[in-house]
């Protein structure tokens, strides 16, 4: 029997190995693709693929990673670099065009708004309208609605009665309002104990119940100590409800092996829960907030750890005091970093950014710019304290699988594969670092050289790929906007 030739050559060259390893769908003769990103490690943690490959995207849509070269029209050279999947941040409280520019420059390609959310979810996504820089979606918030139904006037924040206890039509309004927002493609329920202190057991729980019946998880920042954790954790599992546990780095502080200990053990008793961190050791909140309700007691030492973030000045019982009268951000510092490290050591927590804003939608903390490239070159190059694998996995599929049950759209975001979204974050391994500090956090990440959304490129070689047109005689500098709402079905 004679061999084919062709089958000898095949074999002689080892191109049967290499079609079997292209992964296509759709590809048509030698139609180019739109766009190629080549020669780039892919990362990808779902299907454990670490390797040099090219990708094809056409559309919106990732249809091949191939072995072999591919031809596009549009092709990026992403040589020595890694390719990742986009990041996912869960945890983002500025939602606008200058914030999610930073968001971008720092690898973000997807951004939600779940712990403290919206009471009104339809005029959110209203406000919002059908395209941005990157994707984006937001959560029923608890918080909001019992300001709401209790007549709280604060910002984002209780600052009077919906920090108190509601009776029991109040928590029935609370909890319908909150399901409201729910049927309209809430992509999760956001709550905030250690914000809304006067809310009882009965109406958490009324919070739990609902989650559960609509398949949707809870984002809560919890009360503090371990016992605040342990009763969450009982509600949610006496519910059936998921449960998501905001920045476990500042909440937990010391006790952070308990906090991860306490989360493990409920894992691995089937409780649907997960956590997050930032990787800083200072915090942010609204100096108005009922954190501070027992600033009177404080020793004086104490106010120097907070940092006004609009000056950077270290405040004084007095300082605070006026500061508090006006209400604004503030930086508070104490956690210690041999805590963090714990935690980013830990497979456990997804990296989020808590990312917050002043007036101008800029950073008033450093991790609303500077989280995700802060993991990779300081936590992942520097100090070695993970891998760039389990780092990505953590920006990535995880955050995706947080919400994919509820929101099918995030099946195909968070992984390079044929069929997803090419949602893509290229980076230099070597130079990737943060630049925000606490005196100067509007400053962008760097080594981040391509971010795709949805297909489209919005930053190429470092920078923002801005179009500039022409308007009648005016040049107008235009911002891709390829990114869209993602919500739950209604
Ligand atoms: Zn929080």
């Amino acid at each position: 029997m004679t061999t084919p030739w062709f089958a000898t050559w095949l074999l002689a060259t080892g191109l049967t190995a290499l079609v079997a390893t292209t992964q296509t769908r759709g590809q048509s003769g030698d139609r180019p693709y739109d766009l190629v990103i080549a020669n780039g490690r892919v990362i990808d943690p779902e299907s454990r693929l670490d390797g040099v490959r090219h990708i094809g995207i056409r559309g919106d849509r990732i249809l091949a990673v191939s072995r072999r070269p591919l031809h596009g029209r549009d092709v990026i050279d992403a040589t020595g670099h890694v390719v990742s999947p986009g990041f996912i941040d869960l945890h983002r409280h500025a939602h606008g065009d200058a914030s999610y520019r930073y968001a971008a420059r720092d690898g973000v390609t997807s951004a939600f708004e779940l712990e403290v959310g919206t009471p009104d979810v339809e005029a959110w996504y209203r406000m919002m309208g059908p395209a941005r820089l990157i994707n984006f979606g937001v959560g029923a918030g608890h918080i909001g609605a019992r300001m709401q139904v209790l007549g709280d006037k604060g910002f984002m924040l209780p600052t009077g009665p919906g920090r108190g206890a509601a009776t029991a039509t109040e928590i029935t309004a609370i909890l319908a309002a909150l399901e409201r927002n729910v049927l309209s493609g809430a992509v999760a329920i956001g709550m905030g104990v250690a914000y809304t202190p006067g809310a009882s057991t009965a109406e958490l729980a009324g919070v739990f119940r609902l989650a559960a019946r609509h398949r949707t998880f809870v984002f809560a920042h919890l009360g503090s100590g371990a016992r605040a954790l342990n009763a969450l954790l009982g509600m949610a599992g006496d519910a059936g409800a998921s449960l998501h546990i905001a920045h476990i780095n500042s909440t937990a502080g010391d006790e952070i092996r308990t906090y991860l200990d306490v989360v493990r053990a409920a894992r691995t008793r089937n409780q649907d829960v997960t956590t997050e961190l930032y990787p800083y050791t200072a915090g942010a909140t609204l100096i108005q907030s009922a954190l501070y309700d027992d600033w009177e007691r404080w020793p004086d030492e104490r106010f120097s750890r907070l940092e006004w973030a609009a000056t950077g000045e270290r405040l004084t019982r007095k300082t605070f005091a006026a500061y508090r009268a006006q209400g604004g951000s503030v930086i508070a510092h104490g956690n210690l970093e041999t805590t963090l490290t714990v935690a980013i050591a830990d497979p456990l927590p997804m990296f989020a950014s808590d990312g917050g804003r002043d007036a101008s939608d800029n950073p008033t903390h450093p991790r609303g710019a500077g989280t995700f490239a802060r993991i990779l070159g300081h936590y992942v190059r520097d100090e070695r304290v993970l891998s760039l694998e389990e780092a990505i996995r953590r920006m990535t599929i995880e955050p995706a699988r947080r919400l994919q049950a509820r929101v099918p759209d995030m099946r195909d975001r968070g992984r390079i594969r044929v069929g997803s979204y090419a949602d893509i974050t290229i980076f230099d391994p070597a130079t990737v670092i943060d630049r925000s500090t606490y005196g100067n956090a509007a400053a962008y990440s760097t080594g981040i050289v391509h971010v795709i959304v949805n297909g489209v490129p919005i930053i190429r070689e470092s920078e923002f790929d801005d179009r500039a047109e022409m308007q009648g005689l005016r040049v107008v500098i235009g911002t891709r906007m390829p990114g869209r709402p993602i919500r739950a079905p209604r």
